[in-house]
């Protein structure tokens, strides 16, 4: 395969009998070209130089996603908490379990572990953190904005922060929030109760959310740099 210098950056070209180009973003960050036999190596480089915004968002999403299904969770791995990068330590013990220890998140498993295993007990992690923060923002804001949740979840999803049934007083929260800042969390979460006033996205719903978080344009802007809305 060949190898095409764009802007410093090295990237793979794979020419194939095909006619159009295409660029795509592997799980892992990678970025790949496939190109027409007789594509110039100029065209090729223009056609980069035209996606470079768009090879970025992907790049953020990804890392956003915390390119989940390519973590082998081993140890040197980068960890998010609360927004704060560590490295995943992973040592073999009997008992198992996860904890923070200065720049290292340590995740204790029996030698032998699975990838899914160890996936399973991050997650588990996180959602500690969830269940332990989300009650007293429910509390206060459930004041702020005057109407309060009937029940409450945390889910793994992939397209969305957070959603709200307005029928049900159900507000749902996206197992992802603990690896970001924490204000991230607390801005779905105002905007999830919100939605018990207003179901629509339009203006009195972002005039709610000027009272109630008149921070949240900054915060949404950091989460739509990130993921899915
Ligand atoms: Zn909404």
């Amino acid at each position: 395969m060949n190898r095409l210098n764009v802007g410093g950056v090295d990237i793979p070209v794979e020419k194939k009998r095909i006619k159009n180009m295409y660029i795509r973003v592997a799980a892992d960050g990678g970025v790949k070209i496939t190109a027409p036999l007789r594509a110039p190596d100029e065209a090729i480089r223009a056609f980069a130089a035209s996606r470079a915004a768009w090879i970025e968002k992907q790049k953020q999403r990804l890392a956003a996603q915390g390119a989940r299904a390519e973590l082998l969770y081993e140890s040197g791995e980068e960890c998010l908490v609360w927004g704060a990068r560590y490295r995943l330590f992973v040592e073999h013990s009997l008992k198992s379990g996860v904890r923070v220890e200065g720049e290292n998140v340590v995740l204790s498993v029996p030698e032998g572990s699975s990838a899914a295993r160890r996936a399973e007990m991050m997650d588990g992690f996180y959602r500690a953190l969830l269940n332990e923060a989300i009650p007293p923002l429910l509390e206060s804001y459930g004041r702020v904005v005057g109407a309060r949740a009937a029940s409450w979840r945390i889910r793994d999803m992939k397209t969305r922060w957070g959603s709200c049934n307005a029928r049900e007083r159900r507000v749902c929260l996206n197992l992802r929030l603990a690896k970001l800042p924490p204000e991230c969390l607390e801005y779905v979460l105002v905007h999830e109760l919100a939605h018990l006033l207003e179901r629509g996205h339009n203006h009195r719903f972002w005039a709610y959310m000027d009272r109630f978080y008149p921070n949240w344009r900054a915060v949404r802007a950091r989460l739509n740099g990130r993921a899915a809305d």
